[in-house]
């Protein structure tokens, strides 16, 4: 069994040796008194910070390709026009290089798990293993209203399911409807029996804009939460990304059932979908709120701490109240709710938690002085100050540098040249 010590680290204002065995955390013990011997490797902390690696709870990691492409349009020209035509030429590799990519930033920005939502899943779950990353792949249902389109859906969805039952542990299988306007009511009928039956996490898009509410309201005389829960989807196995345009029937609703909900607020900003998320009302209500990135081409990076910053800061003006998401609150939202929306044992440092952290470079601005880490690391730093990630017990970063990125980086280019044409690129 690999075990690694971290000496003198900073966590919880406080100095302290701790020791992973295998893939979990064995010890949290006050520095100095875990003698450093005998371990497979020992991690001197003195000048660095601990904190649970982040997860993002909603991420579609290949459209890293696309990153930079159909900037300055609203989401639906975005999506017709830009996105869904490159995404017809993407094939499983094209998906492995966007995901390795993908795996890269998060894993460069303290990401250790994500949970995605593409096509071509053997590609991302490819990426990601071999990267040494947890996530949740999904089957992702679309079916653009077209009834006669289940049954070719379903049996792709079974024979999905049937692979992941070999899955390694990292890997967990899920279903993602992809949201109300592109998934006949007859197929979230079946993704919910089939979810409930296989105890399945199902992921989807709720509540993005204006105009999908509107669509609802004309479509199914009712919101897209309402028509969720008509349903019978919302629950605890639900993962909500956005939950953006909500009213306090709907909040009650999510909260009533313990939905999973997703802040991507930078998403949200740049496609201008909007920001008052009822961060607040959500919480109170019994909702677990946690924080993604959603896709590049939308948030164009994969940073949480940028996320988590963006978070905090629309909350506090919305809402005109500089109180707005406390740092300890925005940090598990950032980790420990997303683990518990995923069923993942991690986003604590405490012994019989997974190992699954970050170690922070304080020798940098953003970090002096050190009165109050958690603001320096959210107001302060970025995804930059990452120097080492630990998953599963496994490093895979070490002092800013990840085996192999280079060449992944070029790789990566060539390939988003064949999916992105240049004459495109320069309209776009
Ligand atoms: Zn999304």
């Amino acid at each position: 069994m690999k075990n690694i010590l971290i000496t003198n680290v900073l966590f919880n204002k406080q100095r302290k040796d701790i020791l992973i065995e295998g893939n979990l955390i064995s010890k949290v013990e006050p520095a100095g008194t875990i003698p450093a011997e005998g371990y497979d490797k020992v991690i001197d902390g003195s000048s660095k910070a601990i904190i649970p690696g982040f997860v993002n709870s909603h991420a579609h990691s290949a459209m890293t390709l696309f990153r930079g492409v159909g900037e300055d349009v609203p989401l639906d020209q975005w999506l017709k026009e830009r996105i869904w035509p490159y995404e017809a030429k993407l094939d499983e590799e094209m998906v492995y290089w966007g995901a390795k990519l993908a795996c890269i930033e998060m894993i460069k920005t303290g990401t250790t798990t994500f949970n995605d939502m593409y096509w071509h899943i053997k590609g991302t779950l490819r990426a990601a293993e071999e990267m040494g990353m947890r996530s949740v792949q999904s089957y992702c249902w679309m079916d653009s209203m077209d009834e006669s389109l289940f049954e070719e859906n379903k049996a792709r969805l079974q024979k999905a399911h049937r692979m992941s039952l070999d899955w390694s542990p990292l890997t967990t299988f899920a279903i993602s409807p992809h949201a109300i306007y592109t998934v006949t009511g007859k197929a979230f009928r079946y993704i919910n029996s089939y979810a409930r039956d296989n105890d399945l996490i199902v992921h989807t898009h709720l509540a993005e804009t204006r105009s999908e509410m509107d669509q609802s309201e004309r479509d199914y005389g009712m919101s897209p939460t309402e028509y969720l829960n008509k349903l019978g989807l919302l629950g605890p196995n639900l993962v909500a990304a956005h939950s953006l345009w909500l009213s306090s029937d709907d909040i009650a609703l999510l909260g009533a059932n313990g939905v999973n909900t997703v802040h991507n607020p930078n998403s949200n900003l740049k496609l201008a979908s909007g920001y008052k998320f009822k961060y607040n009302e959500l919480r109170d209500a019994g909702a677990n709120i946690c924080l993604g990135t959603d896709g590049c081409a939308s948030s164009n990076n994969l940073d949480m701490i940028d996320s988590m910053k963006t978070a905090a800061l629309l909350q506090k003006v919305w809402r005109n109240d500089p109180g707005a998401i406390p740092l300890k609150e925005l940090m598990d939202v950032a980790s420990y709710n997303g683990a518990r929306a995923l069923r993942i044992n991690a986003g604590r440092i405490e012994p019989g938690y997974l190992a699954d952290v970050a170690l922070i470079d304080m020798n940098r601005p953003s970090f002096v002085p050190g009165h109050y880490f958690l603001a320096n690391l959210v107001y302060a730093a970025n995804g930059e100050c990452i120097d080492t990630v630990i998953c599963n017990g496994k490093i895979l970063m070490e002092n800013k540098y990840i085996p192999g990125e280079d060449l992944i980086y070029k790789k990566v280019q060539e390939v988003a040249d064949q999916v992105v044409d240049y004459k495109k690129k320069k309209k776009a």
